[in-house]
């Protein structure tokens, strides 16, 4: 099938390049142009494990081309993927601005086609805006009848890290249609993957995006709160995760207490989820207690470490860990963002590291940063571990305490073995073990 996928992101990409690697024709759409060359060079414009090769297959066999001649590539193809991004604005509310331009420009690319031609929202978007924002706008702009056009919602639900292969061994695909023509499509397009595909309305697959996406982030603020009690009560969290997990209808992911979740989806889906929730008169409770508790952790890890330090001010402090997650690049929303703008605020020097993140990271925040963990932690008084990549599960304790001038060490993400860090010297801390 000839497929042209717009938003050239995370989600563009790796739907592109997967749904290139099945042996459709597939043209990755974007304004920047940056990113288009990047990509027509064999080379990632995001760090994602195993998107650079399938790339470079995409593009040798001939499969897969990024461009910037966005009408003219949407019309040579049968089904147009819309993967821009879908921001929170200041309120919390979607920010549906890059939907709307999308949708346009695929109306004036369809003017001039008189072939049948689908179009689905990949974006995580709120309930109706399918019907009642893209394909109003595509059928004004294109002039078209509705009975020419497949409309679709067909949510993403890839986990950054592992997006490659969450993408090609998917557990579900949710299939919104609002006709026959989208249905048909997606389902042919998605045969060659023989998991459960559930079929539903677009309004039903964009509410099963969020509400999937909300139970996960509420999931770990529940942990947290109750990591948070543990701490107290002297109790290790771990051990009560463990307890939790064996009970099946509760299952035994998504237990882990830390500094909360951050990514480009998490926090705004669950805000925009409660935005929308509001303006329809509907008072999300848990929403809002979600995002409170995520408001407090990062601020939980400041705390260990100036209780630890006695002041802040003038104390050097190392941050492992910018991006929000392992394996990635991806800074949005990063619990780091939080807590090294409250160190900084408070006196600290602070010098941070991350092994993909600080490109993106000196957008955010212009903080010293070293090629190393060894470089950052020289000389610390205190070191904060933010994300559990291997390289600082790793560390050598022993050296890493030689190296420093204190022995506070904040795991914010239970990277490390407390025993041993206790045992080697550190004074350890970390969110659920009192
Ligand atoms: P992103 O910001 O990485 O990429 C979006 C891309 O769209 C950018 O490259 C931007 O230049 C491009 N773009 C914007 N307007 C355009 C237009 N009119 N024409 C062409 N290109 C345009 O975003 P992302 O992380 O890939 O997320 C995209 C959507 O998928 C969001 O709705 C997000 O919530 C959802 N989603 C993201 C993830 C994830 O892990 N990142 C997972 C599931 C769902």
């Amino acid at each position: 099938m000839k497929v042209s996928v717009i938003g050239t992101g995370y989600v563009g990409l790796v739907t592109g390049s997967t749904l290139a690697d099945l042996g459709n024709q597939v043209v990755c759409l974007d304004i920047l142009e940056e990113k288009i060359s990047m990509l027509n060079s064999g080379k990632s414009p995001i760090y994602e494990p195993g998107l650079d090769e399938l790339i470079k297959k995409g593009l040798k066999n001939k499969n897969l081309i990024g461009s910037t001649e966005i009408e003219q590539n949407i019309r040579n193809t049968d089904i147009t993927f819309i993967c821009v991004g879908t921001p929170s604005d200041k309120n919390g509310n979607i920010d549906l601005s890059y939907i709307k331009s999308a949708s346009s420009t695929i109306g004036r690319a369809l003017r001039d086609k008189s072939e049948k031609h689908t179009v689905i929202v990949k974006s995580t978007v709120i309930p109706l805006t399918t019907e009642e924002v893209v394909m109003p706008n595509i059928l004004k702009k294109s002039g078209w009848k509705r009975e020419n056009l497949g409309i679709g919602m067909n949510p993403e639900f890839l986990r950054e890290g592992s997006a490659i292969h969450d993408a090609q061994n998917p557990d579900r695909i949710v299939i919104g249609f609002a006709d026959d023509v989208a249905r048909k499509t997606l389902k042919e397009l998605y045969d060659p993957y023989k998991c459960t595909k559930l079929e539903c309305s677009p309004r039903t697959a964009e509410l099963i995006k969020y509400a999937s996406n909300s139970f996960l982030a509420t999931k770990i603020s529940f942990v947290n709160e109750i990591a948070n009690m543990s701490n107290i009560w002297g109790i290790d969290f771990q051990e009560v995760a463990e307890g939790m997990g064996l009970d099946s209808r509760i299952s035994a992911e998504f237990l882990r207490a830390g500094a909360g979740f951050g990514g480009s989806c998490f926090p705004k889906d669950v805000k925009a989820l409660a935005a929308a929730a509001k303006n329809s008169k509907v008072e999300s409770l848990i929403l809002k207690a979600t995002l409170e508790v995520n408001d407090i952790q990062p601020k939980i890890i400041v705390k260990m470490a100036e209780e630890r330090l006695g002041v802040i001010k003038g104390k050097k402090i190392a941050v492992l860990g910018l991006a929000f997650k392992p394996e990635t690049d991806d800074v949005r929303e990063s619990r780091s963002e939080i807590v090294i703008s409250e160190l900084i605020e408070k006196g600290a020097n602070v010098v941070a590291h991350d092994p993909e993140g600080m490109p993106n990271f000196k957008k955010l925040i212009d903080v010293k940063m070293t090629p190393t963990p060894e470089l950052a932690t020289e000389k610390a008084d205190c070191v904060v571990i933010m994300t559990e990549w291997d390289i600082y599960k790793n560390l050598d304790l022993e050296s890493l305490l030689k190296r420093m001038n204190g022995n506070v060490l904040i795991d914010g993400r239970r990277t490390l073995n407390a025993k041993e860090a206790d045992k080697v010297g550190f004074d350890y801390k970390t969110i659920g073990l009192g």
